[in-house]
């Protein structure tokens, strides 16, 4: 296995990431007020009650500084599609606060939290989730749309290109790739210059090819633009990219990594799976 994830050396030789390192190794303790574009403090997430009640998040504390890119990995059922809703104002936690680039979600109006997530929040989804009756453009343009704008052709063709699409502009979904769609949600997610960029399992419905393009337009994306990327993911490799990893067991912080490879996360991943609670 391949075990460094190209590109991340280079940024980490000259990024401020070294910094921010050292704050995210102590994951899942308190953090001050730093430069962070997400903040998670003592967030729990009950579903049900009585004897069906179920703790998917306890007292996580987390922070996700600006410019970076952070993996979640963790066990099935160990929190992290609870943890990447919750921070992205999808899900409302039954405890703690979550802080966006500032914005406290805790008590916001539904109103309030749907400006919030289309003006300030990307995400993106394993299964693409593009319109199919859309142009990849069209799909693309939605979000400003959506929010009472109109997008300028030449902004949306910037944003395909980006991601490498500029030629695919009048495609639908059914005429392109895997790869390609997911592609085309990362520029829809990035339309609106979002301060934090979430992902559940982005390239889970990939083969590894096409998912090492998208990560490495993901990293590029940080490296280039100083985007924060926040990433689910079971697959070490996909986790090799970002600059750290926090893992999750039983819906708590159970460690982080910085700057490791795939190997070494692996390893890590499969001691806590091992490891009787
Ligand atoms: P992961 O993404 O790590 O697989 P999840 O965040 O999906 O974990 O789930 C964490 C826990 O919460 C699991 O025990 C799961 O069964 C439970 N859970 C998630 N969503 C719901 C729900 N809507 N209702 C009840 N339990 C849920």
């Amino acid at each position: 296995m391949n075990s460094r994830a190209p590109g991340r050396a280079k940024r980490r030789a000259t990024g401020p990431a070294g910094d921010h390192a050292v704050r995210l190794d102590s994951v899942g303790r308190r953090y001050g007020t730093g430069d962070h574009a997400v903040r998670l403090d003592s967030v729990g997430r009950q579903y049900g009650t009585g004897d069906r009640a179920v703790t998917a998040l306890a007292e996580v504390s987390l922070a996700f500084p600006k410019g970076t890119f952070t993996a979640v990995m963790g066990p099935s059922g160990s929190g992290k599609s609870t943890l990447l809703q919750c921070a992205a104002g999808l899900d409302r936690p039954t405890s703690g606060s979550v802080v966006v680039g500032g914005t406290e979600l805790t008590g916001l109006s539904e109103r309030r939290l749907t400006l919030l997530r289309r003006e300030r929040i990307g995400f993106v989804f394993q299964s693409f989730n593009l319109l199919p009756s859309l142009t990849a453009e069209q799909n693309v343009a939605l979000p400003l749309r959506l929010a009472g704008r109109r997008p300028s052709r030449a902004r949306v063709r910037e944003a395909l290109a980006q991601v490498g699409l500029g030629d695919r502009a009048r495609h639908r979904p059914t005429e392109l790739s895997g790869g390609q769609q997911q592609r085309v949600a990362l520029a829809r997610a990035l339309i609106t210059r979002p301060e934090v960029l979430f992902g559940d399992e982005p390239t889970g419905a990939l083969d590894s090819q096409t998912g090492r393009e998208v990560l490495t337009l993901l990293r590029g994306m940080v490296d280039r633009e100083g985007q924060t990327v926040v990433m689910v993911t079971h697959d070490p490799v996909a986790a090799s990219y970002a600059d750290h990893v926090a893992f999750l067991v039983d819906g708590r912080v159970d460690g982080a990594l910085s700057g490791a490879g795939a190997d070494r996360i692996a390893a890590h991943l499969t001691r806590l799976e091992t490891t009787p609670c």
